[in-house]
């Protein structure tokens, strides 16, 4: 018999880091048939891959479409990038569970896109929410986290003080719920509110609950700069404490840290040789386009515009805000690094409609032109653009993504959401090279230009190794058995057209974004979602859930 599907003549990566072969694959009723050398199978359609590589399709551990999938199920940035299966939940923002009375807060944290007619919030539960996801149809894999801010928030709103014992009893039944739902884990961020309001114990007593599942505990630590290893090693702790894996998100140190990333890594590693499981994800762009308000305070930064426009106009809570920021007692979000430490030339301000002289220029730079301290130039920007003012922070050193792609125990991630160049997601072109180049730059820029990783190294750090971390054991790898997740490129070809490496110089060429080249099909289920420039339209992905663990008597 012959299969669906053979992909003839390829270099097979087979994603657990083993040197290429050449070699056929066929695919059948979604999963890989037979691997075989090559010119050797028959199937019914035969795709000649001409030498072109044959890898596993990506794993993105680390993603933030938890609503924007709901309004482009057919995922354009993230499949066309070769990404077939995503984890959304993270840094402790999952939409789900709700409680009625406190939507208002939840909806308030997504911002913007909670008012667009996809997203109904007619979900309250975990489970509910899952399968809000799963009946409209999905173009890639969907695996979530059950975010701590969404049950903190569905219990006591966005107070900032510890849940009392029965609030905490609440959380936890929660969290179960999600866990039987087929949550994977739990996930933190404990530099925005309300994860930051939680204390080290509260993750523990929330972690001893996923970890009966057999989940894991994801975190975006107290602090990725100053604070940075006292924040790697609490995440550490919790896991120790109440027995489960912990991945630790996004973990380049940020502007303003003491150390290195060989810092943070060496607390992961010598974890690992006490014997606890304890890995890192990491994406590979230096810079971030979030509004200038999002490094205000953490209690202004949510307000309306009009409120804080009322507040940075007048003089003395103008000075008592700066002064805030400079003393930055709870390590906030890590751009707010660079007003603390002054680094204005560091600042591009990306839009700013009320403000156009401003735009392409770093605060810096406006600052001299109009004979005015920086402070000033960043809160006026606010004054009169509100949280329509956006800047590109440079605040990684390019260093320590090096570093980190390097260390084995590192998988690549993006940060990045499902964006689309047209309708709500494209409107205005938010700033996020990561959502859609952030595999093709991995290979464009790592692998190929600069030897930083083996091929073979670099896709296992974007499929079998994330696959394994999140339980997926039939993804991330090609074997017979396997499900069909493929993708096929040419590595010669491949280019990110989304990131602009700094300093950036104004038009930046590689923005609004566009998809990348060089990705030239991705499977996904063993159906066809992208070939070459063509998106198929088709929604084969699945929503998968953390099998409930096996009890034997
Ligand atoms: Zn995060």
């Amino acid at each position: 018999m012959d299969a669906d599907l053979v992909l003839s003549n390829g270099r097979v990566v087979d994603g657990c880091g083993n040197p290429w072969y050449w070699g056929d694959l066929a695919v059948d009723r979604g999963h890989i048939a037979a691997i075989a050398p090559a010119r050797t199978l028959r199937g019914e359609q035969v795709i000649d891959l001409e030498g072109r590589f044959v890898a596993p399709g990506f794993v993105d551990v680390h993603t933030h479409s938890d609503l924007s999938i709901l309004i482009n199920r057919r995922a354009e940035s993230v499949v066309r990038q070769g990404v077939t299966t995503e984890v959304i939940g993270n840094c402790g923002m999952s939409p789900a569970p709700i409680e009625g009375t406190h939507l208002p807060e939840m909806q308030a944290q997504w911002g913007s896109i909670s008012e667009q007619p996809e997203i109904t919030w007619a979900w309250r539960s975990f489970g509910d929410y899952l399968g809000v996801l799963e009946d409209g149809g999905l173009a890639i894999n969907i695996a979530s986290l059950a975010g701590h801010g969404a049950l903190r928030i569905a219990v006591m709103g966005l107070e900032e003080r510890e849940p009392t014992a029965a609030q905490m009893g609440q959380m936890e039944v929660l969290l179960e719920e999600a866990m039987v739902a087929g949550a994977f884990g739990l996930s933190t961020g404990l530099v925005y509110p309300p994860g930051c309001f939680a204390s080290t114990l509260e993750i523990i007593h929330l972690c001893r609950v996923a970890a009966r599942f057999g989940g894991l505990y994801a975190s975006h630590v107290r602090g990725e700069r100053e604070t940075i290893l006292e924040a790697v090693a609490e995440a550490i702790q919790i896991g120790r404490e109440a027995g489960l894996p912990v991945q630790i998100s996004h973990n380049a140190p940020k502007y303003g840290a003491p150390c290195d990333a060989r810092a943070n890594l060496r607390l992961v590693d010598e974890a690992r040789a006490r014997g606890q499981d304890v890995t890192v994800d990491n994406d590979v762009h230096t810079d971030l386009g979030p509004a200038l308000t999002g490094a205000l305070p953490q209690a202004l930064q949510e307000r309306p515009a009009a409120e804080i426009a009322a507040l940075l106009s007048d003089a003395g809570s103008r000075q008592r805000i700066r002064q805030e920021i400079e003393l930055d007692q709870r390590p906030a979000f890590g751009p707010a690094s660079l007003l603390k430490h002054g680094q204005w030339q560091r600042i591009t301000v990306l839009r700013a409609p009320a403000s156009g002289d401003a735009i392409g220029r770093t605060i810096e730079e406006i600052a001299q032109d109009r004979s005015q301290v920086p402070f000033d130039v960043y809160f006026d920007l606010i004054v009169e653009n509100g949280h329509k003012a956006e800047g590109i922070f440079h605040y990684i050193d390019e260093r320590n993504i090096r570093l980190l792609l390097e260390h084995p125990a590192v998988m690549v991630c993006s940060d990045g959401q499902v964006l689309a160049p047209y309708g709500f997601l494209n409107d205005p072109p938010p700033y996020s090279p990561c959502s859609y180049g952030e595999f093709p730059g991995v290979l464009e820029r790592y692998v190929r230009d600069e030897p930083v990783l083996r091929l073979e190294e670099a896709i296992r750090k974007m499929t079998s190794f994330p696959a394994q971390r999140f339980g997926l054991l039939d993804r991330g790898m090609l074997r017979p058995g396997a499900r069909a997740d493929l993708v096929v490129f040419d590595l010669d070809r491949i280019r990110d057209r989304a990131t602009d490496l700094p300093p950036h110089t104004f038009p930046l060429e590689n923005y609004p974004h566009r998809y990348p080249e060089g990705i030239d099909y991705v499977f996904v289920n063993g159906t066809l979602v992208v070939e070459g420039e063509r998106h198929t339209g088709a929604l084969p992905g699945q929503l998968l859930r953390l099998p409930l663990p096996v009890v034997t008597a």
